[in-house]
């Protein structure tokens, strides 16, 4: 391991590979996850400045056989990014890659490196008269690079489509070290098996992604979100149907958010000011765009809301009047998963499911776990238009959270992702598999897809040095 370490410090300079061994250096931030549920042990924390020296990197990686973690800005929630215990994997961070390398106005596209920083990317097309729209609670850290190799999702789905529906093309580096210059602006390639698509949502098990050529869309002229408690499931999908017919294309983010989850935030965030719900057991966020102006959005919103109150689809509704009211009420949305955090730890649930389906699975799965372990507290919250469910577990009141978690976690897993499974959904929607989730997919995954996806880590990592351990166990 010394060796490999002597070259790696050669290939990025010794500043940029910190170890265990040397007193000054801080390797918590790269080792410890988001949630704080793993700290991991790095052989080494190596940071390459550009494509050469991580081509660089991996060939010594592959010489040696040590296996290469790549992290960018290490938000995911699915112990992807962060090293095992055995102080022998080398932890690749894409940090110091972070520019805007080329914005193309007449293509409406923009190319980046792996390591820039999501809300950077947004500020830099906004400047330009673009939409970015990417849009992620965690947009301050996170990156493209990861982005993309966890193909992420977030409020705007709906209309724009995730990650890898943004993406026009990809540098990568293999990983024996070779460079795939796939960086391409192109809307229609159809030479060949599609790369691009296999490579995004990898979760770095096939290879490390440099750069990436991305969609621009115009800046819409106003984004106007609205408030509306729903007295049922049932009604928010009413709701969605109706929004999309009046609105169109014009229906960006679509997020549905129960009592309890609202709740949440109410009592570890006051000065959000969360609306008045009055009892009603869900609250929705939808969010207009318009290319006309502010005051079209806003009579949008307005008949829409009203049909609403008089179908009775909607109990109650706020429009903001102001930019800063409506951000705040994004803001109460995107605490949701911080208020929960505060309340203690809990269990997670990241999963998909037809649209239409929605009511009746948590109408079903809510009773089952009352059944099992009365009390229990469900913070549901997410991103209804797309059917993408965060429908999380917390212990009941009074009850030790770790304790719970300890004795409960393994048994409401399966109690939840056997009836995703009966309703034809995802045990995974946005935030991928990693290592917390890698051992799942024999029981829930096609058998023959999982056969193709390890045909496809074989032909690809056949030393299985890439992340291993995640995605596929
Ligand atoms: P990391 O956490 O560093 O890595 C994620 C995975 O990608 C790991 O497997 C890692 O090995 C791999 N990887 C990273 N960079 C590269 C690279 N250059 N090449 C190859 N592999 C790489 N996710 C959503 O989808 N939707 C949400 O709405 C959402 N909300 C969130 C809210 C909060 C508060 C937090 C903390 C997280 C949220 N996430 C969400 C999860 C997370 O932010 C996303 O998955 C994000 O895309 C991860 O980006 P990252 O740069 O932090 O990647
Ligand atoms: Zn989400």
């Amino acid at each position: 391991m010394n060796e490999l370490l002597a070259l790696l410090r050669q290939t990025v300079g010794a500043h940029h590979v910190l170890t265990h061994e040397d007193p000054n250096a801080d390797l918590s931030a790269w080792e410890q996850d988001w949630r704080g549920r793993s700290r991991g042990r790095a052989l080494a924390v190596v940071r390459p400045a550009n494509t050469e020296e991580v081509a660089a990197v991996l060939r010594a990686c592959a010489g040696a056989g040590a296996a290469i973690v790549p992290q960018g800005g290490n938000t995911g929630l699915v112990l992807g990014s962060v090293p095992d215990a055995s102080g022998t994997q080398v932890l690749l961070s894409l940090g110091r890659m972070d520019a805007v390398l080329e914005l193309d106005a007449a293509n409406a596209s923009v190319t980046v490196q792996a390591g820039c920083v999501l809300q950077n990317l947004q500020q830099v097309a906004a400047q330009a008269g673009f939409l970015f729209p990417l849009r992620l609670a965690s947009e301050g850290s996170c990156t493209i690079g990861g982005n993309l190799a966890s193909n992420a999702g977030g409020t705007q789905v709906l209309r724009y489509g995730n990650a890898r529906e943004l993406c026009l093309g990809l540098e990568l580096v293999t990983a024996q070290g070779d460079v795939w210059h796939g960086l391409s602006g192109l809307r229609k390639d159809n030479s060949g098996y599609d790369l691009r698509n296999l490579f995004i949502g990898s979760e770095g098990t096939l290879g490390v992604i440099t750069a990436a050529t991305l969609k621009l869309y115009p800046l819409p002229a106003a984004q106007l979100c609205a408030w509306a408690a729903v007295p049922s499931l049932g009604a928010a999908l009413e709701l969605l149907s109706h929004a999309q017919r009046q609105l169109g294309a014009g229906l960006t983010g679509f997020e549905i958010m129960g009592q309890f989850a609202l709740s949440l935030v109410a009592r570890h965030f006051p000065h959000l000011r969360v609306p008045p719900w009055q009892g009603a057991p869900y609250g929705v966020l939808l969010e207009c765009s318009d290319n006309e102006s502010q005051s079209h959005a806003q009579a949008s919103l307005e008949r829409l809301l009203g049909c609403a109150l008089e179908l009775g689809t909607v109990s109650d509704a706020v429009l903001p009047t102001s930019l800063a009211q409506a951000q705040q009420l994004w803001q109460v949305r995107e605490h949701i998963a911080l208020a929960q955090a505060k309340e203690g730890p809990n269990i997670k649930h990241d999963i998909a499911l037809p649209v239409s389906r929605i009511p009746a699975f948590c109408a079903e799965t809510d009773a089952l776990l009352q059944r099992e372990w009365p009390g229990v507290r469900l913070v549901t919250f997410g991103h209804l238009g797309d059917g993408n469910l965060h429908y999380n577990v917390q212990a009941p009141a009074g009850v030790d959270a770790a304790v719970f978690l300890r004795d409960w976690e393994a048994r409401i897993n399966t109690l939840v992702f056997d009836a995703v499974t009966r309703y034809h959904g995802s045990v995974s929607a946005e935030h991928g598999i990693g290592s917390l989730r890698a051992g799942l997919l024999p029981q829930y995954k096609d058998p023959v897809a999982l056969r193709l996806m390890r045909a496809v880590k074989q032909a690809l990592d056949p030393q299985g040095i890439m992340n291993p351990g995640r995605v596929l166990s």
